[in-house]
């Protein structure tokens, strides 16, 4: 048996014009979990922040700065098409191929915790003595 599901269906204008009817998709406002944008990649969607047509591919736009604006860590992924397709991600400058990706990760993460505690410590030690 099938579920019974409401489906919300528009109106329709049923009056004769002799045109076909174009697709109308609903405003993204309405449903952003969907938005898509015009410069959305179609191969990588929500990971390529190439614009327009496009066949190499890209993400450049995540890092960390220091206060001071110098760059601490940029991670990002790059696509090319053409005779020798290739993809990597990087991390600064050092490229991985994507199954590589995961060990240098948890490698950055273990460090990443040790600052914290090490940060910890620092500030523990300087408490005062009750
Ligand atoms: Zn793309």
């Amino acid at each position: 048996m099938m579920m019974a599901h409401r489906i919300a269906v528009p109106p329709v204008d049923n009056k004769p014009s002799g045109k076909a009817l174009p697709f109308i998709p609903a405003p993204a406002s309405d449903h952003p979990e969907n938005a898509v944008d015009a410069s959305t990649c179609t191969v990588y969607p929500g990971l390529c922040t190439e614009a327009g047509e496009h066949d190499d591919h890209s993400n450049h736009s995540n890092r960390v700065l220091a206060d001071d604006g110098s760059l601490i860590l940029d991670i990002g992924f790059v696509s090319l098409s053409g005779d020798e397709p290739h993809e990597i991600v990087y991390l600064r400058n050092e490229d991985f191929e994507p199954s590589q990706v995961r060990a240098k990760t948890a490698e950055l993460r273990r460090l990443l915790d040790l600052a914290d505690a090490m940060a910890d410590e620092l500030m523990a030690a300087r408490q005062p003595q009750a």
